[in-house]
């Protein structure tokens, strides 16, 4: 029986890796972890203590005594609490969403949290999902894959995760933000979002999270068992 095995999903906003590290941590029995949501809940943290967003040394205090828990409750989906407080929802506002990307700029926050998601991930089979994962957290990990799509068809995918959610949509904006939110995460001094260079690169554009699913846990299984 093979020991602990650590999968890396990365990609930018919308390609899916939510929904697809889900449904592989699922099949295989393994933990899943959102390390977005971590992010996100530090800069919920943020806006609820009205701690500026640009002063990196400030997010770091902030993050330095915030407790974040990811709280696993029947299999796939999770609870993320703030200091104690279950703010699952929360995290997934549009103002949370527009301000994540400079949150997660500040190396401190980027310290604090990566050794964070190296400890849950200890001693136990992982689907961790980011965007650091393969190139940071878990630079050796057994398999990465890097999830992408067009970003119309992105977009589209939040606009049904937001509706879902009761928030208006504007598809236009929605597609500028995820845009820029890229660009950020993409082109920030710290891990910055990019393909490790020993990750499987998907193209999920047409595809569904089901066959992207069974891509993975085939690659994993085939290489693997
Ligand atoms: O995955 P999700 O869209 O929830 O991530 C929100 C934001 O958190 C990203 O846009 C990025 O700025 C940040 N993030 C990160 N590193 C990770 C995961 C997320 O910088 N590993």
């Amino acid at each position: 029986m093979p020991g602990i095995v650590s999968i890396a999903i990365d990609g930018p906003a919308g390609a899916g890796k939510s929904t697809v590290a889900k449904g592989v941590a699922s099949i295989l029995g393994y933990r899943y972890i959102d390390t977005g949501a971590m992010y996100r809940a530090v800069t919920l943290a943020a806006l609820l203590r009205n701690v500026d967003i640009n002063d990196p040394q400030a997010l770091y205090q902030l993050a330095n005594s915030t407790k974040i828990d990811i709280i696993e409750c029947n299999g796939e989906n999770i609870r993320v609490m703030l200091n104690g407080q279950d703010v699952t929802e929360e995290i997934r506002s549009p103002s949370v969403t527009e301000n994540v990307s400079n949150v997660s700029k500040a190396p401190g926050v980027r310290q604090i949290l990566v050794d964070a998601q190296r400890e849950m991930a200890r001693g136990q089979s992982v689907v961790m999902e980011g965007r650091d994962i393969g190139t940071v957290v878990l630079k050796d990990a057994e398999y990465k894959f890097f999830l992408l799509a067009s970003a119309q068809e992105r977009a589209r995918r939040r606009a049904l995760d937001f509706e879902k959610m009761g928030f208006p949509v504007n598809i236009e904006k929605l597609t500028e933000d995820i845009e820029k939110r890229d660009y950020t995460d993409s082109n920030r001094e710290v891990n910055p979002l990019r393909p490790a260079v020993d990750a499987r690169v998907i193209d999920c554009t047409g595809m569904t999270a089901r066959e992207v699913i069974n891509h993975i846990v085939n690659t994993v299984t085939e290489v693997r068992y």
